[in-house]
């Protein structure tokens, strides 16, 4: 499956953590010109600046954000517990997506640490989903027969406030050598595993370098069919999908689905459209899947503009959860029989195709549930 090309790159990656590797950029520099002008790799914009930057450059507190937003601090200091719990990330191209001057941004509700989260709240808890029983071994959560979800690393480039992982014990780290060794042997043992997940976290904090060098192993296990990727990393730092990212999905043997995470149609904008373009001239099946959150998506106009804005970006809408009942997210919690009456007046306005599966994840399950949109008589 692998040709020179292919090869030449990933090898390229592995020579740019040696010492040597700054003698080495030239020579590489001109290695790629010359693939390009081969039209082997796609040249890439120069003006764009390189992910890693972009999350080293992510806003990390109210302090900063409010000021780029014409919007001034309000925080109160249990904002600041909120942080000392689950800290505050958030990357510039999504604050760019925000609006100016808008305390009620839909995006700036998603990221932005909030003292309400320090109300306590009964019924909400730290592992709503259960996950701390399913997990067979580190880095391993299988819960379906057939698919197995690996959670490659604890960190995220973009922190959400009602997300169900935020008190997950996984830290920063990511997996080490013999971890992968063990999951590899996992899957070996259960043979009727025919698609990995990569999860988190956020499994495209991982370098492509190592990344690559995975899923070379996973190519390897004949039982697979199918890599599959949750990311929210290309909504809020798009320039994540690079010629590098491009290589190892092009050198696959395995079908590629990359599952998205987007909420509301104002984080789809045209940077993200131009690299889905570029994943789906590789092959990959690129879908979406959001979180139902009061306040952000809970209305059907939001809902409806979503699967529009995603379809005219080349993505499919796939699951939109209910809310997970985590600590310190109640106020974005909606009530399952409003979710379902929500879905059913969005369906008057989209095609079933553009319609996501309305799902809850019910611990003991074999499968996610999914919620049949509900319809007032008459409508
Ligand atoms: C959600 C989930 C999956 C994937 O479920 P699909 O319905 O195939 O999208 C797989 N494993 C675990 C542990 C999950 O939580
Ligand atoms: S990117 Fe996903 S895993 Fe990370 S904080 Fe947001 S919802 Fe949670």
């Amino acid at each position: 499956m692998f040709t020179g090309v292919h090869r030449g790159i990933i090898k390229r990656d592995s020579q740019e953590r040696r010492p040597i590797g700054q003698r080495l950029a030239a020579i590489i520099t001109q290695f790629n010109l010359i693939l390009q002008i081969f039209d082997v790799i796609p040249i890439q914009n120069a003006a764009e600046t390189h992910w890693s930057t972009e999350l080293a450059q992510a806003i990390k507190s109210p302090a900063e954000l409010m000021p780029l937003l014409g919007l001034s601090d309000t925080s109160l200091p249990q904002a600041e517990q909120a942080m000392a719990s689950f800290r505050m990330l958030v990357p510039r191209p999504f604050v760019a997506r925000m609006e100016y001057g808008n305390p009620n941004d839909p995006l700036l509700k998603q990221v932005l640490a909030d003292d309400i989260e320090m109300l306590p709240a009964s019924g909400y808890s730290k592992d709503p989903l259960a996950e701390g029983e399913h997990n067979p071994q580190k880095a391993i959560v299988h819960k379906y027969e057939r698919r197995v979800l690996v959670i490659t690393t604890g960190s995220c480039a973009v922190n959400c406030r009602y997300c169900f992982r935020r008190h997950f014990p996984y830290g920063d780290n990511q997996l080490a050598q013999k971890e992968w060794d063990s999951i590899i042997e996992y899957i070996q043992q259960h043979p009727q595993v025919n698609e990995v997940i990569l999860s988190g976290g956020d499994p495209l904090m991982l370098k492509d370098s190592q990344l690559s060098k995975h899923i070379l192993r996973l190519n390897e296990l004949p039982q697979l069919k199918r890599l599959r990727i949750h990311s929210r990393l290309p909504i809020v730092i798009p320039s994540r999908i690079n010629e590098e990212l491009l290589s190892w999905v092009k050198a696959s043997r395995l079908d590629i689905i990359l599952v998205l995470h987007s909420n509301h149609a104002n984080e789809i904008d045209a940077a993200i459209a131009e690299k889905v373009t570029q994943l789906k001239a590789q092959g990959v099946t690129v879908l979406n899947q959001g979180v139902l959150l009061r306040n952000v998506n809970d209305s059907v106009s939001a809902q409806v503009e979503l699967s529009e804005k995603l379809f005219d970006a080349g993505i499919l809408p796939y699951y939109m959860f209910t809310f997970d009942p985590i600590e310190g997210g109640a106020h974005f919690d909606i009530p399952i029989a409003e979710a379902q009456s929500l879905m059913g007046q969005v369906a008057k306005y989209l095609p079933g195709y553009l319609m996501p599966r309305l799902a809850k994840e019910i611990p003991g399950e074999p499968a996610k549930t999914v919620l049949a949109p509900t319809f007032s008589s008459g409508a």
